[in-house]
């Protein structure tokens, strides 16, 4: 009945995969402290770089989450718009202020990275969405010509492929082209969309992925591997290592030149061996076993539409998408709003109707028979459904919506 966030989730292999790796305890920072780690990540990294689509121009690097794996991005972008950040820092050097461009339903993680790498989150330029919460390509392309004409540069655009409230999806082809065009780093936030792009009738979310220089997937997201598993793909991941490789006297004799040492691609030196869970899940479900899994999270989403679209004191309040359904209760048979006039249902004022939408989560919630979270679209409160745990059927699905029915009643 847990039916919150994303839905993240373990499997049966999974926890056995964790088990395994708990006592090896082996450190995968160089080639030689752990090869076979080092050896296994390169493995499933390009397991998942196929699955996806993903041509051999990327390769990859796995981290704890997706928010680390945007940092390190971000901070190759701003190598490139700002050259010599790597040695000299951006102090005292009479740089222009540099911007990052993000749709207004994208992911707190932008500003995160802009805190850490001295970029400052107010340079973080939200950019409108449309009416189905992708980003707007004219407002992007009118918000980077006027900072450039204000003599401010433009360091890198994040598109994302799954937004954290809808899942919806930035037209990225259009948002890439603009990029080649600008020369702007174009970094894809697909923590939640990116699995998807495995199932056949979601492939045209991997529209423009070409076009991109880095691009983050979420395995512990949607590809059923246990927290925390993140991977990073940058085209010429070369770039990332030029950025961040960095060889203290004490580990020259480990870093045997000609092997991979995941040290070099990130700031972290110890690493945990994260890519046997993901071998031994992988190996188990097989891709197959994924994209089944994945298309019951899609069946199921559509399928609650349907009961949302059939009890008319709701409505959906944005498409579902992947496994994720947004939707507000209404109290029904309002009226269309006179203009000018607060729009009132049978549950009175809209700010009331947002109450009781905040109202039917917290009870729900806090009565412990099911879980679900609320988010704001366009300033209204709404609930919102992802699914995403294999244990969750569409037994209690309908039970969950049920209760939300019931819960709406009394409130
Ligand atoms: N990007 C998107 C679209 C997300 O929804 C989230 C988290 O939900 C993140 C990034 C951050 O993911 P992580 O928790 O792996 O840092």
């Amino acid at each position: 009945m847990f039916l919150g966030y994303f839905g993240w989730t373990s499997t049966a292999p999974g926890i056995l995969g964790e088990i395994l790796t708990a006592p090896l305890n082996v450190n995968a920072m160089t080639w030689r402290t752990c090869p076979a780690a080092t050896e296994l990540e390169t493995v499933v990294v390009d397991w998942l770089r196929q699955w996806v689509g993903l041509s051999d121009e990327f390769d990859g690097v796995v981290y704890d989450t997706a928010s680390v794996g945007i940092m390190h991005a971000l901070a190759v972008a701003r190598e490139e718009a700002a050259p010599a950040t790597r040695k000299l820092g951006l102090t005292d050097r009479n740089l222009p202020r540099l911007r990052i461009y993000t749709s207004d339903q994208a992911h707190s993680s932008a500003e995160k990275a802009a805190i850490a790498l001295g970029v400052g989150e107010e340079n973080v330029i939200r950019i409108p969405s449309d009416d189905q919460f992708r980003m707007d390509v004219n407002s992007l392309s009118q918000s980077i010509g006027a900072d450039r004409r204000n003599g401010l540069q433009p360091m890198a655009v994040i598109a994302t492929v799954g937004t954290t409230s809808t899942a919806s999806v930035d037209p990225v082809r259009d948002i890439g082209n603009l990029c080649r065009q600008a020369k702007i780093w174009l970094h894809i936030d697909a923590a939640y969309g990116g699995g998807f792009a495995m199932v056949p009738e979601y492939e045209w979310i991997r529209k423009g992925w070409e076009l991109a220089d880095s691009i983050v997937i979420n395995p512990h997201k949607t590809v059923f591997v246990p927290l925390d598993f993140s991977v990073l793909y940058v085209r010429d991941l070369e770039r990332l290592r030029r950025v961040f490789s960095l060889v203290p006297e004490y580990l020259r004799g480990d870093t045997v030149d000609a092997e991979k040492n995941y040290m070099d691609y990130g700031i972290q030196l110890g690493r945990r061996f994260r890519a046997l869970k993901a071998w031994v899940i992988w190996r188990s479900l097989g891709r197959s076993g994924v994209v089944a899994r994945l298309r019951e999270q899609i069946r199921l989403a559509n399928l609650l539409a349907d009961w949302i679209k059939k009890d008319d004191r709701f409505e959906l309040s944005a498409q579902p998408s992947m496994g994720v359904v947004c939707f507000r209760f209404t109290g029904a048979a309002a009226p269309s709003p006179r203009p000018g006039t607060a729009a009132r249902g049978r549950a009175g004022s809209i700010d009331r109707i947002d109450e009781i939408n905040s109202g039917i989560v917290e009870q729900i919630n806090a009565s412990g028979s099911a879980y679900l979270t609320q988010t704001k679209l366009r300033g209204r409160t709404v609930m919102r459904i992802g699914l995403g745990n294999v244990l969750t059927t569409e037994q209690h699905l309908r039970k969950g919506w049920e209760i939300i029915q019931e819960t709406a009643d009394a409130l």
